[in-house]
């Protein structure tokens, strides 16, 4: 009978990531997440590129966070035995003149070139990508179908007697953490997005955004790697594609994408793609993003027993590994937090 020390809410990639890193030290835990059908983790297209954004620059600690996710993920496919994790190559289309001309700079640099795979002739099959402008197929690049890590997760740690559904108040663990008749010596928000709201940490400076993706099928003959101008199209290798994102920094509603962000979508969509396509669905959460930060983590700065994994951003699938190592050996070992992620240290 394992008696949990450590109450994980959400089981999002960050509880997830977290509980796992727990389990293998073996320190007791029980997480506990509301088992929404649709949430920021379960909709990730799980994309991991080192090139991002529009000025192509290299994401945040790439070389640091890619290998470390990497193994993470390779280990729980080896213990559960499914596949989670694809390593495929991006190939990078050049939306404008803008973007010629970031390329131009970024291939003078070697941290970039690290991650550039060198190819001979046309990029894209250009009957069915529109490619006017030329780009680079970036390595090391991939996605992790993060529905079906989850699912798994949970599966091995119901077993385990460590998963519970239900819906956790925010309104408590003042001086202790008491949850249906159990105490823990700590409790971590995982929460996402909507931290926000809670009493204990409404002062981050959340401003997160609302994604959407699209499930479509399409003609796109060999094609296997995603392929991205304004928009990436993921070839699932299983018939069908999934197409995204949509950024709304404004919902009146969540989890419900405004008719306008979807027809922005399909506009970028049908400029790349030249083949016809059908949509079959959407799925649509929110992206938990802390303004002026990578993420933060740590303790709450006045009740040492609340503490906080958050702010993911686009980039959850790469960064939940490292993180959640940070926050492990903060609250185990007591090694201090970098400040720059430090929530206490931001308060
Ligand atoms: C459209 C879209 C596309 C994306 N694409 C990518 C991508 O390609 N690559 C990538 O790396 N990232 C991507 N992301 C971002 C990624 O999804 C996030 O970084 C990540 O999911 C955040 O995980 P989280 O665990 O912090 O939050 P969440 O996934 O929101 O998890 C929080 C969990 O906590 C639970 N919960 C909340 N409150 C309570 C409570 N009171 N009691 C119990 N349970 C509670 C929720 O039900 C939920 O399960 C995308 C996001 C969106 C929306």
């Amino acid at each position: 009978m394992i008696s949990p020390r450590i109450l994980i809410i959400g089981g999002g990639i960050a509880g997830t990531t977290l509980a796992w890193l727990l389990h293998d030290r073996g320190l007791p835990f029980l997480i506990v997440d509301r088992d929404e059908p649709a949430t920021s983790s379960k909709v990730a297209a799980g994309l991991l590129s080192p090139i991002t954004g529009i000025r192509l620059t290299l994401s945040w600690r790439y070389e640091t966070l890619y290998p470390e996710a990497l193994a993470f993920y390779r280990d729980k496919e080896a213990r559960l035995g499914l596949t989670f994790y694809r390593e495929v190559p991006t190939a990078l289309l050049l939306r404008d003149d803008k973007a010629v001309a970031f390329w131009q700079k970024r291939r003078e640099q070697p941290e970039i070139m690290n991650y550039v795979q060198p190819t001979s002739g046309p990029l894209v099959n250009e009957s069915v990508f529109d490619n006017p402008n030329g780009g680079f197929e970036i390595k090391h690049s991939g996605w992790l179908d993060t529905a079906a890590f989850l699912q798994a997760s949970r599966q091995y740690f119901q077993q385990l007697g460590c998963w519970q559904t239900g819906h956790v108040g925010m309104d408590q663990f003042d001086r202790e953490v008491i949850w249906q008749g159990q105490t823990f010596t700590q409790v971590v928000f995982c929460t996402g997005w909507e931290a926000a709201k809670h009493p204990w940490f409404d002062w981050v400076p959340f401003q997160s955004a609302q994604g959407t993706v699209l499930q479509i099928s399409a003609d796109i003959g060999s094609e296997a790697r995603i392929v991205n101008r304004s928009c990436w199209v993921l070839p699932r290798g299983d018939g069908t594609l999934r197409v995204g994102p949509t950024y709304e920094w404004q919902f009146q509603e969540a989890y419900t994408a405004s008719p306008a962000a979807v027809a922005g979508l399909e506009t970028k969509l049908r400029e790349l793609l030249k083949r016809p396509y059908q949509i079959h669905g959407s799925q649509t959460g929110v992206r938990p993003i802390i303004r002026g930060r990578q993420l933060l983590i740590g303790r709450h700065p006045t009740r040492a027993h609340l503490a906080f994994l958050n702010g993911l951003g686009s980039k959850g699938v790469l960064r939940a590994p490292w993180v959640a190592r940070q926050l492990v050996e903060h609250l185990i070992e007591s090694k201090p937090i970098e400040a720059e992620l430090d929530l206490a240290g931001n308060f």
